[in-house]
């Protein structure tokens, strides 16, 4: 997926993906890499690649679609659709591509059975609800949607998951504990007819911070891609050695002179305190590039950090190179990551108000290429 009318460069480093992954799967080998909505930004294929050539062999996306793109792409192994066959299409495609949905309701179980051929079975991950309320099955539905199972046979559950709400929140573990009992009775009433079931609780956080609640599968996401989760809490240091691996540059279009008392962009937020350089960077809102960053952003030019100066435009930003000699036309600026003093998407996200999931999706909506 790309933006199609901008000068922008993401820059994708496997390298960095594979050493990530390495990294977790030392605490957890039997993490499944979650690398829904285009793998958090960073292309779906070229990272399932990378992985599968590195020791997965299981994926975690979000739609049947995506799901699908990785199976005719040439991925084996399991492939689990976190949000699940939503109409017909979707559970014909899981059915006649070997994927496996999240299920989390009876109409689900409905779908996908009438779906079998004779004789033939359909691999599901039963998704609870312990805590998230976002989807699942709850405990008290258990005994209930084992009859169902039961009643269809060519319905075999392989996976049992829940999400965790807290697990990147140490003072909070109370609830992730909670959470990890009430998925420890699930997985226990599933298994006793289904044996051979898998549990699957930890996302990025618990999988560094929880090793009790590991389970059989881990379902790292943000870790994978560079971002710390356990950031600015008393457990960040489980995530040392992870790095990101998205590079995000965009050409300088001017350098030129702001002297002092005038003022620059939209709304004159910024008036110049004294006599400065500026330098226009070809990026803006329109390249997912928050209009929250105005007046206090920054990204790096020649390996230093340089502050936006005044609003953030549809297609440009001005920065304050005033202390960073030889800056021309046709520099790159980098918004994320670059050599020198890079900015990371933990760094970014703090300025842009957001977490760093939401950056690496946005940004890694404009033109990518990918190298080791
Ligand atoms: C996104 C997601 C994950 C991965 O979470 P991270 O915090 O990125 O590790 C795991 N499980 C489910 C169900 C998810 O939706």
């Amino acid at each position: 997926m790309s933006i199609a009318y901008n000068k922008i460069a993401v820059r994708v480093r496997l390298g960095a993906l594979r050493r990530n992954f390495e990294i977790l799967r030392r605490m957890a080998p039997a993490a499944m890499p979650v690398i829904k909505s285009d793998a958090y930004g960073h292309g779906l294929l070229p990272v399932a690649r990378t992985l599968e050539a590195a020791g997965a062999d299981a994926f975690a996306a979000g739609t049947v679609g995506e799901c699908a793109q990785l199976r005719d792409g040439g991925i084996p192994g399991r492939i689990v659709a976190l949000l699940g066959a939503t109409d017909a299409a979707d559970a014909e495609c899981c059915v006649a591509r070997s994927i496996v949905p999240a299920v989390y309701s009876a109409d689900q179980l409905e779908l996908l059975a009438g779906r079998a051929a004779p004789g033939q079975q359909v691999d599901i991950a039963l998704k609870f609800d312990t805590g998230m309320a976002r989807l699942g099955f709850t405990e008290a539905d258990l005994p209930a949607l084992l009859d169902r199972l039961h009643a269809r046979p060519m319905l075999r559950p392989v996976l049992v998951m829940s999400h965790l709400a807290v697990s990147d929140d140490p003072s909070r573990s109370d609830f992730t504990r909670q959470q990890g009992e009430a998925f420890g009775r699930i997985l226990a009433g599933v298994r006793a007819e289904w044996p051979a079931v898998h549990g699957s609780l930890a996302n990025s956080a618990a999988l560094l911070a929880h090793p009790e609640l590991h389970f059989d599968v881990q379902r790292p996401g943000i870790a994978l891609y560079g971002a710390n989760p356990l950031r600015g809490t008393a457990q960040e240091h489980l995530g040392d050695g992870l790095q990101p691996a998205m590079d995000v540059a965009a050409p300088i279009l001017q350098v030129h002179p702001l002297p002092a008392g005038r003022s620059i962009s939209y709304g004159r937020t910024f008036t110049a305190p004294r006599d400065m350089t500026v330098a226009i960077v070809a990026t803006g809102y329109a390249d997912a590039y928050s209009r929250g960053l105005s007046g206090k952003g920054a990204m790096t030019v020649h390996g230093r950090r340089v502050p936006i100066l005044g609003r953030v435009c549809m297609q440009m930003t001005a920065v304050d190179v005033t202390d960073v000699p030889g800056v021309t036309a046709g520099d790159d600026a980098y918004l994320l990551g670059g050599p020198g003093e890079a900015l990371t998407p933990d760094e970014l996200a703090d300025l842009w108000g957001t977490i760093s999931y939401e950056v690496l999706c946005l940004l890694g909506m404009n033109p990518r290429t990918h190298r080791e």
